[in-house]
């Protein structure tokens, strides 16, 4: 049987691992490991294994985080597999430290020296070659599908044809104009099975991470690890504003607002002992600026950095089409409600591709037809004006007026349909969402709301 995986990050190269040691012929189209998100990741991963911790506390911790529209069975399901995917990882000889983050009430943040990414990155690619897993360089840009059936992939214009189709793409963080995440992350799967009627879920909820750094090397992160080691935040008059270890969505709109005043805000870590020792990645980048933490505070602004939302899914992984399962950050089940707890999206990567690899065993999808389905050619045109769409109307705080000029805006712009398409159902459910719950926060409605205590669905129109 074969199967093809759209995207190279963590959740692709898990379960192309997985399909692979149950004996299905696996390909991997995408862009290498270096140009995904999980490469990326600095933190680490959680997995409630330490004295005293218990996956309870954790599913606690997950519902709080994420606001209480989680999905119980799927917080539940996740979690109750942190430690076959702990396991999983252990067995190609990786070696984690423990960390604390906010939200997270027991130690659990595994880390390999804030580098936690591109460790384990580096490791599965190097399985995925020993067993045979087979790559296409390049980009899907379109689901071959017919009726409610998956027959394969359209890459760069060629049709491959698969038994089963399994979307790992990533989120949509790359439609926003500011994100330390990769740019070829613009969420065109999804928008493509939004396109063949397939529902999005949660799309409004957009994580902005408080403390981005633009500067000459680029767009990138100073994880939380810093805050958590002591660093402050400050404006250019050297005045500190908010608690630095408060959640993410707080200390994002904290900054936000003093920027929105006019005042340039810095990350003050001149406290911290060994700060290239401790976090060699950042350190890297900042001296490449001339940017040196021990004596300098550090230019810092939010940018975005995990989209919530994405393809619905079921507990097993699958969509409304047969043989189309989409893993990782690509989908939602529900597991992160409205916010993400830090450090869960790595976890999730793990188990929904050790848990796909699995319901594509039991389904065992088989492709006879010859059919090629219609396809229709990716054409970019304007991203960099949705990118800036976004950023500007969709961003950290919202109101009511601007998504609306946003929605005015999106009409006009020349571009893929499936990048409107799935940039309209997040200006359209954050219009619908008429409350601040989680990682969304509308400035006319800054309280949660009992009647909004559910998740959206887009598909083509906002369901909530
Ligand atoms: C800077 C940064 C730090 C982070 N730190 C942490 C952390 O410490 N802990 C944590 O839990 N989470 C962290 N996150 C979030 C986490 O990294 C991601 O949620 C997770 O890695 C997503 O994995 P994925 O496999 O779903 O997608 P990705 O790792 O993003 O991989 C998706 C892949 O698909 C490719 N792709 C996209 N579209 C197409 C297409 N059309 N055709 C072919 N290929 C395509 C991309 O190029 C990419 O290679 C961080 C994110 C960022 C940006």
């Amino acid at each position: 049987m074969k199967v093809g995986v759209i995207g190279t990050g963590l959740a692709g190269l898990t379960t192309a691992i997985a399909l692979s040691r149950r004996g299905f012929e696996v390909t991997l189209i995408g862009h290498g490991v270096r140009k995904s998100n999980s490469y990326l990741a600095q933190a680490g991963i959680a997995f409630p294994l330490s004295d005293g911790d218990s996956l309870r506390a954790h599913v606690t911790d997950t519902i709080r985080a994420g606001k209480y529209i989680n999905d119980e069975e799927a917080v539940w399901g996740v979690i109750s597999k942190a430690s076959e995917a702990y396991d999983f990882l252990s067995s190609f000889g990786l070696r984690f430290e423990m960390e604390t983050e906010g939200g997270h009430s027991f130690p659990r943040v595994y880390t390999i020296k804030n580098e936690t990414g591109k460790h384990i990155m580096k490791v599965l690619w190097l399985r995925t070659k020993e067993l045979g897993v087979g790559l296409v360089r390049g980009t899907a840009k379109g689901l071959g599908i017919l009726g409610r059936r998956a027959y394969g992939v359209f890459v760069d214009g060629e049709f491959l044809r698969f038994d089963a189709v399994v979307i790992a793409s990533g989120g949509f963080t790359g439609l926003f104009q500011y994100t330390a995440g990769v740019g070829t992350n613009l969420g065109l799967m999804i928008g493509d099975a939004i396109l063949h009627g397939l529902p999005a879920r949660d799309l409004e909820f957009v994580q902005f991470h408080p403390t981005g750094y633009v500067g000459e090397s680029g767009v990138k992160l100073i994880s939380e690890a810093v805050r958590g080691a002591g660093a402050k935040l400050i404006t250019e008059d050297g005045e500190r504003f908010v608690n630095e270890l408060s959640t993410r969505d707080i200390v994002a709109r904290a900054i936000y607002g003093q920027m929105q005043k006019g005042k340039r805000v810095y990350l003050d870590a001149r406290s911290i002992e060994d700060f290239k020792k401790k976090f060699p990645q950042i350190y890297a980048f900042l001296q490449k600026d001339g940017i040196d933490p021990s004596k300098d505070p550090i230019p810092v602004s939010p940018i975005a950095h995990y989209t919530i939302g994405g393809i619905a899914v079921d507990l097993w992984y699958r969509t409304g089409v047969k043989g189309l399962y989409a893993v990782g950050e690509a989908m939602s089940n529900g597991f992160h409600g409205a916010n993400r707890l830090a450090s869960n999206s790595l976890l999730e990567c793990i188990v929904s591709g050790l848990e796909v690899a699995r319901t594509i065993a039991r389904e065992r999808p088989k492709n006879r037809s010859r059919k090629e389905p219609p396809y229709r050619p990716f054409e970019p045109g304007e991203v960099e004006t949705i990118r800036e769409l976004l950023w500007e109307h969709a961003g950290i705080v919202r109101t009511a007026e601007g998504l609306r000029e946003g929605l005015r805006k999106l009409r006009e712009i020349e571009t893929d349909e499936r990048l409107k398409l799935l940039a309209r159902g997040v200006l359209e459910c954050a219009l619908a969402r008429e409350e601040s719950r989680g990682a969304h926060y509308r400035e006319d409605f800054p309280v949660m709301r009992k009647a909004f205590e559910r998740p959206s669905f887009f598909d083509g129109r906002c369901r909530l």
